[in-house]
C-alpha cells in the first residue's frame, strides 16, 4: 500500500482509490453529481418554474403546468439532499478502508525502523507526526480535494449555463471573475498561515494540560506540588496563545470578510452583466432568475469552502512531505523476522576493541572496551551512571549495528549472524521496561513468543505467588486499569512480571539492565539474588551502579570512560583498592 516515493497532496486520492476503488470512484461521481445538481440543475428548473408562471399569468400556457414546474423543483431539492448523504456514507466506506490497510502499512513500517530513529529526537517527532492518525489526514486530504472539485464543477456549470444562454456575456463574467477569485484564494492562504501560528501556543498550552490534570502524572504532581508554577507558566502561554488567536481571529475577519465582499462584488456584476440580454429578450426573466440565485448562492458558500479547501490542501501537503521523509528512513535489516525457534548455544561472548558513537557524532560513548565473557557464569556490569552499561547491552541485542571493532560470539561477528538467530540470543529486561495492561499470563508469555504454558512456573520462580493468589482470576487477571476487571500491582511487583517474562524466554543469556532502580538498595539486592539462585548454571549479565547487588557475580567489570578499567571477583576487586572499592565504600550505608 505505501511505497518509498516521494508523496504529494494529490497522493491522498491514490491511497484512497488503492484502498477502496469503487467506493472512491462513487464518492466523486456522487459529490460532483451534487454539485451540478444544486447549481446550473436547479438553475434550470428554477427557470423553467418562473417561466411557467409568467406565462400563466399571461395566460399563454394552462394553469395546470404549474404542477409539474413545481414537482421538478421539489424532486431537485430532493436528489440534491440524497446525493449528499449517500456521498457521505461513500466517504465513510472508503474511511474504513483505509483504517484497514493504511494504518497496518504505516505500523509495519514503523516496526522495521533502524532503532536509532527511535532514539533520535527529530525523527521520532517525524514517526509520531506520520503514525498518529494517518487515516484521517489521507481523508482530509481527500475531501478537500473533493470539495475543491466541487467549487469548480459548480462554477463550470453555472458558467456553461451561461455560455448556452449569451456566449459574450459569459466572457465578460469570467473576464472580472478570474482575478477576483485569485484575490480571493490569496486571502485563504494567508488565513492559513495565521492559524498555524497560533497552533502553535495551543500545543504548548495542551501539553501543560496534561501535566496539570493528565493520570500520568498524578503521583509526581501530588509529591511535588508543582501545580501553581505549571499553573502559571500555562496561563503564560495561554495568554500569548490567546493574543495570537484574537490577532488571528481579528485578521481572519478581515481576510474572509475582504474576500466575501469581493465574490458579493461578482455576484452583482453578473446580475448587471445579464439584465441587458433580459431586456434584449436574448434570456428568458425565469432564466436571469436562476442563473443569478445560483451564482448567489454559490458565492456565498464560495468563500468559505474555497479557503477551507485549499487550507486542508496544503495540510494534507504537509502530511505527505512527512510521509514521504517517513517511507525513505532506513528499515533495520530482519526488523520484521521473529527470533529463531531453536536459539543458537553460546560458548563465548567477546567484545574486541569495540568503539562506538551514538549517530550525530559526540564523544565516543565506548573506546576501545575489550572482553571475554564465558557460557555458564555470572557477570555484573557497573560503573557510574551515564557510563555506557546500557549502550553494551543495545549493541549486544544488534539494536545498533554500526560499531568499530567487532563483536564476537563462538568467535564469529554479531552482524554476520541472520537477525532471526541474534534476536533469540538474548533477552533484556531494560531498565524502563513494559507495563503491558493486558492479563498478568499474557504479560508473561511476550518474553517468548515460542513458548507457551510456562507462565504459571516463571510467575512462582519470580516470587509472584503471594500476588498471584491475591488477584480476583489469578494469573490470568488483567494488569493495569484499562481493561475491565483489570488490577493494578505495585511497581516493585511490576518488577517481578519483567523478570517472569524473561524467564520463560529459552534466549542462553540472559541481561538485567537495571530494571529494579525504582526499588531501595537493599529490596533490588535481594531481587538480585533471587535472580542469582535461579538462574544457576546460566549465563547472566546484570547491570547495575549499585554494588551492594551485584557483588554476588562470579566477575565484576567496572565501566569508565568507554572501557573496563577493572575486573575480578569483589573480592578481588575490594583488596586491588581500586576505583570498585571505593565506589563500594561509598555505597556501604545504603546497605546497612
Ligand atoms: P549507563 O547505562 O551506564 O547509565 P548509557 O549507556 O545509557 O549509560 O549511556 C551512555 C552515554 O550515552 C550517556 O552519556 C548518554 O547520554 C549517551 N546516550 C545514551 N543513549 C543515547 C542516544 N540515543 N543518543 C545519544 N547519546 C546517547
Amino acid at each position: 500500500m505505501i511505497l518509498k516515493k516521494k508523496y504529494k497532496s494529490i497522493d491522498t486520492l491514490r491511497l484512497a482509490f488503492g484502498a477502496s476503488p469503487v467506493f472512491m470512484t462513487l464518492y466523486a461521481i456522487l459529490s460532483s453529481a451534487q454539485s451540478v445538481v444544486q447549481t446550473a440543475v436547479t438553475a434550470v428548473v428554477t427557470a423553467n418554474f418562473v417561466d411557467t408562471a409568467t406565462f400563466i399569468l399571461n395566460r399563454t400556457r394552462p394553469y395546470k403546468d404549474i404542477y409539474l414546474a413545481l414537482a421538478l423543483v421539489l424532486m431537485i431539492s430532493g436528489v440534491v439532499n440524497t446525493t449528499g448523504a449517500a456521498a457521505k456514507l461513500t466517504a465513510s466506506k472508503v474511511r474504513v478502508s483505509l483504517q484497514r490497510s493504511l494504518k497496518p502499512a504505516i505500523v509495519k513500517f514503523f516496526a522495521a525502523f533502524q532503532y536509532k530513529y527511535i532514539e533520535n529526537e527529530k525523527s521520532w517527532e517525524l514517526i509520531s507526526r506520520v503514525s498518529r492518525d494517518p487515516v484521517k489526514a489521507v481523508m482530509d486530504g481527500v475531501d478537500a480535494f473533493i470539495q475543491f472539485a466541487q467549487i469548480i464543477i459548480s462554477v463550470a456549470s453555472v458558467f456553461i449555463l451561461i455560455v448556452s444562454q449569451v456566449w459574450w456575456a459569459a466572457l465578460i463574467i469570467l473576464s472580472f471573475s478570474i482575478p477576483m477569485f485569485w484575490l480571493s484564494m490569496r486571502a485563504g492562504k494567508k488565513n492559513y498561515q495565521a492559524e498555524r501560528d497560533a497552533e502553535k501556543y495551543n500545543r504548548r498550552t495542551e501539553y501543560l494540560e496534561e501535566v496539570l490534570t493528565g493520570r500520568e502524572n498524578v503521583d509526581e504532581r501530588t509529591l511535588f506540588g508543582y501545580n501553581d508554577v505549571v499553573n502559571r507558566v500555562w496561563q503564560e502561554q495561554y495568554d500569548a496563545g490567546r493574543k495570537l488567536q484574537v490577532k488571528v481571529t481579528a485578521k481572519n475577519f478581515m481576510i474572509s470578510k475582504g474576500s466575501s465582499m469581493l465574490l458579493a462584488l461578482i455576484s452583482l456584476l453578473v446580475a448587471l452583466t445579464l439584465i441587458g440580454p433580459v431586456v434584449n429578450h436574448q434570456m428568458s426573466a425565469g432564466m436571469f432568475m436562476g442563473i443569478v440565485s445560483a451564482v448567489f448562492g454559490m458565492i456565498q458558500k464560495l468563500g468559505f469552502q474555497m479557503s477551507r479547501s485549499l487550507e486542508n490542501i496544503s495540510r494534507a501537503g504537509e502530511y505527505m512531505k512527512d510521509l514521504s521523509e517517513f517511507v525513505l528512513l532506513r528499515e533495520a535489516e530482519g526488523a520484521l523476522t521473529e527470533p529463531d525457534a531453536e536459539p543458537i548455544q553460546i560458548d563465548s561472548l567477546e567484545f574486541c576493541n569495540v568503539r562506538f558513537c551514538y549517530p550525530g557524532g559526540g564523544e565516543p560513548i565506548l573506546n576501545g572496551l575489550s572482553f571475554r565473557l564465558e557460557a555458564g557464569r555470572h557477570y555484573a556490569f557497573v560503573g557510574k551512571n551515564g557510563a555506557g552499561k546500557t549502550t553494551i547491552t543495545k549493541l549486544l541485542s544488534g539494536l545498533y549495528t554500526e560499531y568499530e571493532g567487532e563483536i564476537l560470539i563462538n568467535g564469529k561477528e554479531l552482524r554476520e549472524y541472520p537477525v532471526s538467530a541474534v534476536k533469540a540470543m538474548f533477552s533484556v529486561v531494560y531498565q524502563d521496561f513494559a507495563k503491558y495492561y493486558i492479563e498478568m499470563k499474557d504479560n508473561i508469555a511476550i518474553g517468548d513468543i515460542h513458548a507457551a504454558g510456562k507462565e504459571v512456573e516463571a510467575a512462582h520462580q519470580a516470587g509472584l505467588d503471594e500476588v498471584v493468589n491475591k488477584l480476583e482470576k489469578g494469573i490470568n487477571t488483567p494488569l493495569g486499569k484499562i481493561l475491565k476487571g483489570g488490577q493494578d500491582i505495585s511497581g516493585g511487583q511490576w518488577q517481578r512480571v519483567a523478570i517472569a517474562r524473561s524467564l520463560v524466554s529459552r534466549a542462553p543469556v540472559r541481561i538485567l539492565d537495571e530494571p529494579t532502580s525504582a526499588l531501595d538498595p537493599i529490596s533490588e539486592s535481594n531481587l538480585y539474588r533471587d535472580f542469582e539462585k535461579l538462574m544457576k548454571g546460566k549465563t547472566t549479565i546484570f547491570v547495575s551502579h549499585r554494588l551492594g547487588s551485584t557483588k554476588l557475580a562470579d566477575e565484576i567489570l567496572v565501566i569508565d570512560g568507554g572501557k573496563i578499567t577493572e575486573r575480578g571477583t569483589h573480592e578481588e576487586l575490594m583488596a586491588d583498592k581500586g576505583r570498585y572499592a571505593d565506589m563500594f565504600e561509598a555505597q556501604k550505608e545504603w546497605y546497612s
